[in-house]
């Protein structure tokens, strides 16, 4: 059985990546790109969290495109209705998102 590194504890039992997630305070904005395009841009991660890995849930979700650069997530289109409820479900913490 593999063993979390940080905890000690059995990786089905850690909760570690559950803790780093509900820290974490993101905000969603939208910002328009060139030529008109409108980008969701999701930021706040700190470094113990995988924004790639986070971006393609998105991506996989959405069924848009976009990028994970400097911690910083931006989906093609205006998806702020639906991030929030995404990144709950992710097991980020509803309070802790704008
Ligand atoms: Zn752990």
């Amino acid at each position: 059985m593999e063993i979390c590194p940080k905890c000690g504890l059995p990786t089905p039992a850690c909760v570690c990546e559950q803790i780093m997630k509900s820290s974490q305070r993101i905000r969603i904005t939208t910002d328009r790109k060139r030529y008109g395009k409108i980008v969701t841009v999701i930021k706040g991660f700190d470094s113990s969290i995988d924004v790639k890995k986070v971006a393609k849930d998105m991506k996989n979700v959405l069924a848009c495109g976009g990028t994970a650069n400097d911690n910083i997530i931006e989906l093609q289109g205006d998806h702020t209705k639906r991030v929030k409820d995404i990144l709950v479900k992710l097991g980020f913490e509803e309070e802790q998102i704008e």
